[in-house]
């Protein structure tokens, strides 16, 4: 069974296509021939997923699902929320060049909009679109805890080294990928997301 994951993140592909195992032949958008990301220009993760998938089924044909993810601050009303890959660039109306430098200045507007705020609650959600056979289903992984003041950790990406899990006493950046996926939201989804798909092949 042919299935397209609607994402050019190739270690993220990797990742999803070792979860959902041999039985079904998962594609990514290069390998349907799709070289440009599909714009996400919605106000929520669920309306990105959502378009990303329908987008590719609509033009390729193929059943497909599609992921967005944020972070959401208690003390900052959800905020980045649907923004947090472009959280400094939206704010400061600044380009970075490289994921790091874009990372970093991400990190830097969060602890700056946090610096007067005492409740530093906050979750990372991510949000699958599948359509499967004509139907449309969504799965969402969660994860709450706490982001700290100073980066701690080398690990990971994004907001790992400030985002401390509730439960442990060290970030996303100070966890193994294989520690991590224990717990993390796009873990969490995924997982359903292979379950569901397991299920509906066997
Ligand atoms: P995406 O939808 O997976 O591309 O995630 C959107 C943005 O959320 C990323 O660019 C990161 O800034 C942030 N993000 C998503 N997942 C994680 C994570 O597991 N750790 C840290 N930051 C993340």
């Amino acid at each position: 069974m042919k299935l397209v994951f609607a994402t050019n993140n190739f270690n993220k592909f990797r990742e999803v296509k070792e979860l959902i195992g041999p039985g079904i032949d998962l594609m990514n958008l290069k390998d349907i021939g799709c070289n440009s990301d599909i714009p996400e220009p919605y106000q929520t993760i669920e309306e990105n997923a959502r378009e990303k998938a329908r987008v590719i089924n609509k033009q390729y044909g193929y059943d497909c699902f599609a992921d967005d993810t944020a972070l959401e601050t208690e003390g900052l009303r959800g905020r980045p929320g649907v923004y947090s890959a472009r959280y400094a660039s939206i704010t400061t109306g600044k380009k970075f060049c490289t994921a790091e430098q874009n990372n970093e200045a991400n990190i830097n507007i969060l602890f700056d909009q946090l610096k007067n705020v005492n409740n530093r609650k906050a979750r990372f959600r991510t949000v699958i679109c599948l359509i499967f056979k004509g139907k449309e289903i969504m799965f969402e992984g969660m994860v709450n805890g706490l982001i700290i003041k100073e980066k701690r950790g080398n690990e990971g990406f994004g907001y790992d080294p400030v985002f401390i899990p509730d439960g442990y006493n060290k970030t996303f950046a100070q966890m193994n990928l294989s520690e991590k996926n224990k717990i993390s939201h796009r873990a969490k989804a995924f997982n359903m997301l292979a379950d569901y798909l397991l299920k509906q092949c066997s």
